[in-house]
């Protein structure tokens, strides 16, 4: 069959379809950029729906027979089975065909998949900022990305017209697209997202383990901030495992200067300064505001109750 002039991959390869698996499928064939479409999962269960939903011509209960002969191929699977799934595609890669992924720690990715892609192959990790706290190939939409950034992290030597390529297909599907090296990425990336996940999800355990405070009473009055946390800190616990055990050092060093502004926070309310405090959060009032104006999120007050694009 002839390749259709619109088409930036001909033959593209989900491993994994999941929130991301699926949406990149819904999104990519919104803008009709991709040929056929092909996905693997591990279960059964998610084949059927892929097939059901039409997010893929073809489901296979193995990656390596999704990913044979495709032009791109994206692992949309937990960061932690990059890895094994890049070892297992990579004898029947052809040459010329991009590898990317879409998970959110980049410099594990590089580690992990790496030393797996053969010579001919071009490997291009990348990271849409994009997703919300639900999972599987039901939950995914087309406008996921829409005004969202994508972060890619070539290695070097990455041959540039490739990268020019994966990006405009990036482009294709809604995003804004920024290229960085995998290192920043994940400082980046601790303080915007993996940190902010860490705080929601010790906050809902430090509330469901208070003993003078009833779980009644933190579900009935939580409109009063922490039903916010409760979203975040509903997000998938594989992801957000390998998420942690795979960008420790950012992490931890971004975690060291949070605990050292909370040390500061704490000391100026014990000492009853004022002043500090409101300093602190008018400042943090700016960068709301800032967030805003970059069109990254609304002022609507119901911001983050509707399911729709927001983390990643
Ligand atoms: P998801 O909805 O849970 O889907 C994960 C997919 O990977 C499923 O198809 C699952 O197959 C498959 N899978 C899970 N563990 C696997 C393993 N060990 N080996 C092979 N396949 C496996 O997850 P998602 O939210 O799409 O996340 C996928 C990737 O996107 C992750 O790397 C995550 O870091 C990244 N990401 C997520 C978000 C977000 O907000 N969710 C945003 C940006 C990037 P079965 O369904 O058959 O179990």
């Amino acid at each position: 069959m002839a390749a259709h002039s619109k088409h930036i991959y001909e033959k593209v390869a989900l491993i994994g379809i999941g929130l991301i698996g699926s949406s990149i499928s819904h999104a990519a064939r919104r803008a009709g950029i991709v040929g056929t479409i092909t996905g693997s999962a591990r279960t059964p269960a998610t084949l059927e729906t892929a097939k059901r939903l039409k997010l893929v011509d073809a489901a296979y209960p193995t990656a390596a027979e999704a990913a044979r002969d495709a032009d791109l191929v994206i692992l949309c699977v937990p960061v932690g089975a990059c890895g094994s799934v890049a070892e297992e595609i990579a004898p029947v890669l052809k040459p010329g065909a991009v590898v990317t992924d879409v998970g959110s720690v980049k410099g594990c990715i590089v580690r992990d998949c790496g030393p797996y892609i053969p010579s001919g192959v071009h490997f291009i990790p990348g990271h849409p900022i994009a997703g919300t706290e639900h999972s599987g190939p039901e939950s995914g939409f087309a406008e996921l990305f829409d005004n969202r950034w994508c972060i890619l992290t070539p290695p070097d030597g990455t041959v540039p017209s490739e990268v020019a390529k994966l990006k405009s297909f990036w482009q294709a599907l809604g995003s804004n697209v920024e290229v960085m090296p995998a290192d920043h990425h994940d400082l980046v990336l601790a303080i915007t997202s993996h940190v902010p996940h860490l705080i929601a999800y010790n906050i809902v355990n430090t509330a469901a383990h208070l003993e003078r405070v009833t779980d009644s009473e933190v579900i009935k009055f939580s409109a009063g901030g922490f039903r916010d946390f409760t979203r975040i800190a509903a997000s998938d616990p594989t992801m957000w495992r390998d998420v942690f055990l795979n960008n420790k050092e950012a992490v931890l060093e971004m975690l060291g200067r949070f605990t050292e502004d909370l040390i500061h926070l704490q000391r100026a309310i014990r000492f009853g300064e004022g002043e500090t405090l409101f300093k602190m959060f008018t400042d943090a009032r700016a960068i709301r505001r800032g967030i805003i104006q970059a069109g990254q999120d609304t002022a609507a007050p119901n911001f983050g109750r509707d399911g729709k694009p927001g983390k990643g």
